[in-house]
């Protein structure tokens, strides 16, 4: 079972927030489901409180997370860095959601948030937070940080104010880090949370369908190229993965966003215990791991990744050319074979 705020961490928020006059809320960089839809959604609600309150992401929203209510009001940092600056700097309390240490925001916007004298509150449901917040409300179950908001807002006696459209967002985080209710994290809490949703008029099948149901053509080809031609599979270690180069992802007009679920497609084939997706970057690639069973991803991440994240759902980076990625991954998990096979 998932757990709620201290009382006294509870009494603490409540203080800070109504002694703010402007409150920032952050997340961190390529922005996802869970992160626009937990900002947005408490952003919705500190609205409906009447503070005064921005949402400021590190960089840009991927196309499918742009419906949500209030989106238009969204600070992309990349997009103006100096406005975004000021922006923090004027914040005299800041909400850091669904990241666990500062440098998850990025360079730029980590220098700025560590400027800033204001105090954090940091919401999150990954492993081993960062100590840089004055109330820390980490749960490492909770399926999503969405759903800590949820629970959050109602603990704090604010759950009038959360509107159908805060409904929405806090429903997207949860549907989406949650693999559509799929995932081992979710709960009987996770379904309750969204049953109450949806008796705050949340409209669930246009949540689905905003997300999942409006990719452009180039996309559904960028994936059947993946699969058809990229995918490849060590049987030994029961590993798959799939790596695209800037070439590939140019050729279909790549937008963020457009491999989200990749990984999760070279997990699905059977008997496999691990998957990992390479992107080509500008100035490194990307990389996700998924995992079924034991085998711990978010530490494999951290060692030799530059990452972190879940038990079965981390990523990370790396300097290395995409060739060099793969050749020191093949021999990682050849070296792991036997973990990852007893997953
Ligand atoms: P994804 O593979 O979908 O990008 O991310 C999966 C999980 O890993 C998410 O929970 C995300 O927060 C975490 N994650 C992704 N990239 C990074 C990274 O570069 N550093 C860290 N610490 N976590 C990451
Ligand atoms: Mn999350």
């Amino acid at each position: 079972m998932s757990t709620g705020l201290s009382e006294q961490s509870a009494e603490r928020v409540k203080e800070l927030v109504s002694g703010a006059r402007l409150t920032v809320i952050t997340t961190h960089k390529s922005p996802d489901g869970d992160a626009v839809g937990s900002t947005l959604g408490l952003w919705h609600i500190l609205r409906s409180a009447g503070k005064e309150a921005v949402v400021l992401v590190p960089d840009e929203v991927p196309e499918f997370l742009r419906w949500m209510p209030g989106f238009d009001g969204v600070r992309v940092f990349s997009e103006d860095p100096q406005g975004s600056s000021q922006l923090i700097a004027e914040a005299d309390l800041l909400v850091s959601l669904d990241y666990n240490h500062l440098s998850r925001t990025g360079p730029e916007v980590e220098t700025e948030l560590r400027k800033s004298r204001a105090p954090f509150i940091l919401i999150d449901h990954h492993q081993q937070p960062e100590a840089f917040a004055e109330v820390t409300y980490s749960d490492t179950r909770a399926c999503s940080t969405a759903e800590m908001v949820y629970r959050m807002a109602v603990q704090l006696g604010w759950k009038d104010h959360i509107s159908a459209g805060a409904a929405e967002c806090i429903y997207c985080g949860i549907m989406t880090d949650s693999g559509s209710f799929r995932f081992p994290a979710v709960s009987p809490d996770t379904h309750r949370i969204a049953a109450e949703l949806m008796e705050r008029g949340l409209d669930h099948a246009r949540v689905h369908r905003e997300v999942y149901d409006t990719n452009l053509q180039d996309r559904l080809k960028l994936i059947g190229y993946a699969l058809n031609e990229k995918l490849e599979v060590i049987p030994e270690c029961a590993v798959a993965f799939i790596a695209l180069t800037r070439d590939e992802l140019e050729r279909f007009n790549y937008r963020p966003g457009d491999t989200e679920g990749l990984v999760n497609q070279a997990l699905s084939i059977r008997g496999i215990k691990l998957a990992a997706f390479f992107r080509e970057g500008a100035n490194e690639v990307k990389v996700s791991f998924r995992s079924k069973g034991y085998f711990d991803v978010n530490r494999f991440a951290r060692g030799g990744w530059n990452g972190g994240g879940h038990m079965n759902a981390a990523g990370g980076s790396s300097p290395e050319s995409v060739e060099e990625a793969i050749a020191r991954f093949r021999i990682e998990v050849m070296a792991l074979r036997e973990e990852i096979l007893k997953a």
